[in-house]
């Protein structure tokens, strides 16, 4: 399946999706997790049921907001499901804009494929929870391998973000391991934290859950920022 068949979002204009960058973002449709905070259970679940949006009109908005966009953000979804993310990212970069790329990591090889042919400029990688509780969080089969590639890629690329969403089944020490772990293997150097929403969760129990207090979610952050060299919070 090719992801210009599969583009299911299009947001013209955000400046909150890239750090100092005015950026438009394009969904994709699809994803091998099933993460029970999800918020994107209709492009996640059953894609199909979107309409996809025709990627020449968004070129066409691309190349008229040109003079204000510095870039687009790939996002999902996953977007390395697709193998032809390639040929999207290059005509992209070929309109004159940056690239960035919102991943969930599973795909070590494409990631790497796009920074060695320079066609992504940024990629922000999600990281869900400790590798251990990865399976019950994700609800998938999880090759931890591959996530660890990937970090290992994205350290040496320079140009990253990891992410983390708090959903309250991660707990502080979970948050301690993962910074810990990020911080020895010398990818410490930028990180975020936003907050869990208990809205139109793809798992319906999740719904039922309260996301950690603004107290909480300080406290969590102030116990690891110090291991990066910039990290922050999100819609807290
Ligand atoms: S939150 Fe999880 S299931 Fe939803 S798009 Fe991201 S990786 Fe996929």
């Amino acid at each position: 399946m090719s992801i210009y068949k599969n583009i299911k979002g299009f947001v013209p204009t955000s400046l909150v999706d890239w750090d100092g960058k005015v950026s438009a973002i394009i969904f994709v449709g699809g994803c091998n997790f099933r993460c029970k905070f999800c918020s994107n259970e209709e492009i996640v679940i059953k894609p199909e049921n979107v309409n996809p949006i025709d990627w020449k009109k968004m070129r066409e908005c691309l190349e008229k907001n040109k003079e204000f966009i510095d870039g687009v953000v790939i996002s999902g979804g996953e977007p390395t499901l697709y193998d032809d993310l390639e040929n999207l990212c290059k005509e992209i970069k070929e309109m004159g804009f940056l690239v960035k790329l919102d991943t969930n990591g599973t795909n070590p090889d494409l990631v790497e494929k796009l920074i060695k042919k320079d066609l992504i400029d940024y990629v922000a990688m999600d990281i869900k929870t400790k590798f251990e509780k990865y399976k019950e969080i994700t609800n998938s089969e999880i090759d931890i391998e591959r996530l660890k590639r990937t970090i290992e890629i994205v350290k040496n690329f320079g140009n990253y973000e990891f992410r983390i969403t708090l959903y309250p089944k991660i707990t502080k020490e979970d948050l301690l391991e993962i910074a810990k772990y990020l911080k020895e293997i010398g990818a410490n150097k930028a990180f975020f934290l936003q907050q869990f929403k208990n809205e139109k969760c793809l798992d319906k129990e999740a719904e039922k859950i309260k996301p950690y207090s603004k107290q909480e979610v300080e406290k969590m952050f102030n116990s690891v920022k110090n291991f990066f060299e910039k990290s922050g919070l999100r819609n807290v």
